[in-house]
């Protein structure tokens, strides 16, 4: 299987939020894309421009950040014509990876902008390098600047950044120097496609926790009462653990629970409801993770404070 890390330049409205096409707020004028085999070596190389259609003045920041000439894009191909070569060249069995989330999330708007086939595999697991390079050498939380970490692992920065094939290569020597049982454990999964029917709902179980994407729903309230959104089933051993508390809000769009497994102890739940992508219903992620004894009391503590009390009777 090869690792295809890719890196997008973009252009957005010029002319202000106000005027922009909400189905593509950012169109994309560059891939650069590096191919590594199973043991990261590099094995192809990926880079086309594209001739914009939808916003084809440059907005200033772009012109800042990025550095095209205005000619290389009038020369391009427009994006169906490129995307098709980028596909082939892709291949069947890819691991996609990039620095961040947003590539895949913009590539896929576009794609569907031109009405083209998403040829990503469903479900989409792919490599946030962002958060794999936090992940390993940092707390799992921060998000660094691809530069940051270029010159925390010493690599040599012998071209310049916000290029797209320059950073897709900058990203693909952060990747060499991940070791693989971190990089192939710490995958995301995309949600810009959601499951479409049950049948079709992710269930993953990784290292510490399992996680599980619903279908689409109309309403938030509507997720909630699914029992596929609320089972607490142990993704250890298939066992339905007892629910020690009920699903309870916990601020924003979480809802915790606690359930307990006679074979593996506590676990936590955790559900966050998000809007589909085209603002036209909801989904649930809920990941499952046992915890220990201690974790459980202050889980416990807290249903208590925010629960318990609200329904207390006023003194
Ligand atoms: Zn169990």
């Amino acid at each position: 299987m090869d690792y295809i890390v890719f890196d997008l330049e973009w252009n957005q409205c010029p002319d202000g939020k106000e005027n922009e096409k909400h189905d593509i707020p950012f169109e994309i004028l560059e891939i650069g894309a590096i191919k590594l085999n199973s043991e990261k070596q590099e094995i192809g190389r990926f880079h086309e421009y594209i001739r914009p259609s939808v916003y084809p003045r440059l907005h200033f920041r772009t012109r800042e950040i990025i550095h095209i000439q205005p000619e290389l894009l009038r020369h391009a191909d427009p994006f169906p014509a490129v995307i098709e070569r980028f596909r082939k060249w892709c291949g069947e069995d890819a691991r996609y990876c990039t620095w961040g989330a947003l590539d895949l999330l913009e590539l896929q708007r576009n794609i569907r902008h031109y009405k083209l086939p998403n040829f990503f595999p469903f479900p989409l697991r792919f490599y946030d390098i962002q958060k794999i390079f936090s992940l390993t050498y940092e707390d799992g939380k921060s998000r660094r600047a691809l530069e940051y970490a270029v010159d925390m692992l010493n690599i040599q920065k012998d071209i310049p950044f916000h290029e797209a094939l320059s950073d897709a290569y900058y990203t693909a020597s952060v990747i060499r120097r991940i070791p693989d049982e971190k990089l192939l454990a710490f995958y995301s999964i995309d949600y810009f496609r959601i499951p479409r029917k049950a049948s079709e709902e992710i269930f993953e179980v990784f290292q510490t926790y399992a996680k599980y994407v619903s279908r689409k729903f109309p309403t938030r309230p509507a997720c909630m009462r699914d029992r596929n959104v609320t089972s607490t089933k142990c993704y250890l051993c298939g066992n339905t653990a007892a629910k020690q508390l009920p699903w309870f809000p916990t601020g924003g769009k979480n809802y915790c629970s606690l359930s307990y497994c006679p074979d593996h102890g506590f676990l936590k739940g955790k559900i966050r409801v998000k809007k589909t992508e085209d603002n036209r219903g909801y989904f649930c992620v809920k990941t499952l993770k046992l915890i220990d004894e201690e974790r459980a009391r202050e889980l416990q503590e807290r249903y208590r404070k925010k629960i318990l009390k609200k329904q207390a009777p006023a003194d």
